[in-house]
């Protein structure tokens, strides 16, 4: 896989709403939206795309110039889009270089300026990436006869009936994935619960309590506090003597909550030689293990997939966290074998993680649709270190579920409570 380098989607999506305050401010601009592979979502991006209406050839000139005096450039359509010739003799682009704030780098901003009642076709061919907008428009042709009437359409569902097409999410306009049927995708309201969350025992700043609270709040119906071990002293880690007094401390919130199901877990180091941070005692004691890579990263590609395949291996795991250990715009994956790692998760009834943190969005979308075709299982979980990333499940995770074409069943965190505690139990009572 390539490096993580680009625009890291968070930071594409605060870039691209600045632009559109901006491209809002003129007078002349009727519409304004974000288009691209960052309305894509996809995790990194190689350029922040707009896209832009006006009424009248006059009030394009406008906009061209107002956006000049701010720096832009006009470049013309790349042809590598895919972008409908018809469609395309009707757009403006212009572009504008824009220093990245961590990197040093310069990210390209492109805002491409339409007529407004080509408005919803724009916007759905700047959307899409090469292989969408070529299969759309092949569609659209065999289904209407007629030329370019599909362009003039009210919003882009129209633009999708003319190619006999439902109406396919911004997020999966990639690829090959219109083949996805939208009706048995993931949505929020599928999830029962968070399996990854740090409580103020380790780096988290919510207590038991309030972490069980916010869960009810989303309408969850179980959640798993997983704190950090005893070797991430950076993080708190906890020792085992620690970990056995937040046993009691669960024990006693579960008495206020008998409806909700907290589950006493811990994200586990793996530890440098592919062993785990506690002993075989303290793991068999806990209801859910997530077993995670924080150290050691620069290790050889063999031994980082060795580390992650003793973990696999263990009986005691039930998750492996943020597989590849990326930090979007900072670090990127470690080397690690995953197309091994993600045979043994498959064949072990391990589960991978999809960590909906946007820094992290780990496994990537790519490595989820050949892991969900390997019969691997998922949990979507937010990693949670305060009250707001419990939302991430619903702003990123179900989004990355959709480029990863995740159904429902493979999550385990869809499953109602005593079909996931089952499956927790079953693991350790293999032979
Ligand atoms: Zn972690
Ligand atoms: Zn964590």
């Amino acid at each position: 896989m390539k490096p993580d380098r680009g625009i890291p989607l968070i930071s594409g999506l605060s870039l691209g709403q600045g632009i559109i305050d901006l491209l809002r401010s003129c007078d002349c601009v009727v519409r304004a939206e974000l288009t691209g592979a960052v309305r894509r979502m996809d995790p990194v991006a190689h350029e922040v795309a707009l896209v832009a209406s006006v009424k009248a050839e006059d009030k394009l000139a406008s906009v061209v110039h107002f956006l000049r005096d701010r720096g832009f450039a006009m470049r013309p359509v790349p042809d590598h889009l895919k972008i409908p010739q018809a469609l395309k003799a009707s757009m403006t682009r212009l572009i504008r270089a824009v220093p990245a704030p961590t990197s040093g780098r310069d990210h390209t901003v492109a805002v491409y300026l339409t007529f407004d009642f080509l408005f919803p076709a724009v916007w759905v061919y700047t959307t899409g990436d090469a292989l969408h907008n070529e299969a759309l428009y092949r569609l659209k042709m065999h289904h209407a006869s007629t030329g370019n009437e599909a362009f003039h359409a009210v919003d882009e569902a129209q633009v999708y009936s003319a190619a006999g097409l439902p109406y396919i999410l911004p997020e999966m306009r990639e690829g090959y994935s219109m083949a996805q049927d939208p009706r048995k995708l993931m949505t929020a309201q599928l999830i029962r619960g968070d399996l990854h969350t740090h409580s103020v025992s380790s780096d988290g700043a919510l207590t038991i309590t309030e972490t069980v609270l916010a869960c009810l709040d989303l309408g969850y119906e179980y959640c798993a506090i997983t704190d950090h071990s005893q070797s991430l002293h950076i993080a708190g880690g906890l020792s085992p003597d620690r970990l056995l007094s937040q046993r009691d401390e669960i024990a006693e919130v579960r008495k206020r909550f008998p409806e909700f199901m907290v589950l006493h877990g811990a994200e586990v180091d793996i530890l440098d030689d592919g062993q785990l941070d506690y002993s075989k005692d303290i793991l068999d004691g806990l209801d859910i293990v997530l077993a995670s890579i924080h150290s050691n990263m620069r290790q050889h590609e063999s031994q980082l997939t060795q580390r992650l395949l003793s973990a696999i291996h263990c009986p005691y795991v039930h998750i492996i966290g943020h597989p590849t250990g990326r930090w979007l715009g900072k670090r990127p994956s470690y080397p690690v074998d995953m197309l091994q790692i993600i045979e043994a998760a498959a064949r072990e009834d391990v589960a991978l993680e999809l960590n909906a943190s946007p820094h992290r969005l780990d496994l990537d979308p790519k490595w989820l649709r050949i892991a969900a075709e390997a019969g691997c299982l998922f949990a979507i979980n937010s990693d949670a270190h305060k009250k707001d990333d419990l939302n991430r499940i619903a702003d990123f995770g179900v989004t990355m579920a959709h480029k990863g074409w995740l159904m429902p069943d493979q999550v385990i965190n869809t499953w109602p409570t005593l079909r996931l505690k089952s499956w927790l139990a079953a693991k350790k009572h293999r032979p």
